[in-house]
């Protein structure tokens, strides 16, 4: 997906470059949006979220389960999918991946995890979920009983701090002119985030 939304932005002669935005660019531009899912220069933006240690799951399926993307809907969700075109697979779940979570914004990593979060490769970890993981999955999938656990990665997911619904909804808010901030709880609020910007730069133009 990468790939695809690169070489169509390239296609528009829209400039895409990937290099970090600092304050001394500021003056170059009228806006700036921070697309940053609540992190980075936005963390501690939006109110109501908490800020979780998530455990990605690197898995060899039976040759039968290879290849499939299956989610279990019934309940706290279980869930795996293709690892791109390689036969490996990713074990998801919504009750199981969450390692460590707060409402503080401010408050650090524990150091247990800190030098985990986003590296680049998966690689075994001890207290790994995987087993809680494969035990949900055989409820639903008999044959992943045989799945095998190759490693995790881990990163920080933010979501709304409300239990009961789960939601992940898409904010933006503006700090100050031209500075605007989008917090996309899901990649499908990608294109939704892209007009709410659009028309809202697009107004502050008008007045
Ligand atoms: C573990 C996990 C599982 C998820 N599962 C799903 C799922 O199954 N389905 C789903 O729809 N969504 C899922 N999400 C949510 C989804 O990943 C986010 O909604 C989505 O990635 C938000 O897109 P974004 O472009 O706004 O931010 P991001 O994808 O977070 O991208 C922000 C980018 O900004 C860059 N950046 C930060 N600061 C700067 C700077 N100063 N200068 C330049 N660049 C900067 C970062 O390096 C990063 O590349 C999941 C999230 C996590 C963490």
């Amino acid at each position: 997906m990468r790939d695809l939304l690169s070489a169509r932005i390239q296609a528009l002669n829209i400039p895409f470059d990937q290099r970090a935005f600092t304050p001394d660019m500021r003056s170059e531009y009228d806006y700036v949006v921070w697309a940053t899912y609540g992190l980075g220069p936005g963390r501690g933006l939006f109110k109501g979220v908490k800020y979780q240690v998530a455990e990605k799951i690197l898995i060899q399926l039976p040759p039968a389960l290879q290849g499939i993307s299956l989610v279990v809907v019934d309940g706290p969700f279980t869930a795996f999918d293709p690892y791109g075109s390689s036969p490996r697979s990713l074990f998801g779940s919504a009750k199981n991946t969450n390692h460590w979570t707060t409402t503080n914004p401010d408050e650090p990593i524990p150091d247990i995890y800190q030098p985990l979060l986003n590296r680049p490769d998966f690689e075994p970890f001890p207290s790994t979920r995987f087993e809680a993981m494969r035990t949900d999955s055989v409820l639903a999938v008999p044959a992943s009983k045989d799945a095998v656990y190759l490693g995790s990665r881990f990163t920080i997911r933010v979501v709304e701090d409300n239990p009961a619904q789960d939601r992940r909804t898409l904010y933006i808010l503006e700090r100050e002119k031209g500075e605007i901030f989008v917090f996309s709880g899901k990649v499908v609020s990608a294109v939704k985030a892209a007009r709410l910007v659009t028309a809202r730069i697009t107004d502050g133009a008008k007045s």
